[in-house]
């Protein structure tokens, strides 16, 4: 390991110490796996968002129409 002149990061999914180098091709994460869920959970918390302004929307329709 050459510490001194390897740069590290952490994974932003999993924290998990990543090498700075041209080999970590999905850097900063560990893996492709890491990628994509991180990813996912970008697409999932919009989805989210989405669903629960549409969960209010319903709820407005029942509370008007009980
Ligand atoms: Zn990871």
């Amino acid at each position: 390991m050459k510490a001194s002149t390897v740069r590290s990061v952490n994974c932003p999914s999993c924290g998990k110490a990543v090498e700075w180098t041209p080999e970590s091709r999905y850097r900063p994460f560990c893996s492709e796996r890491c990628k994509l869920i991180d990813l996912g959970a970008w697409a999932t918390e919009s989805f989210r968002l989405r669903a629960e302004e549409t969960e209010l929307n319903e709820e407005d329709l029942r509370s008007l129409g009980h």
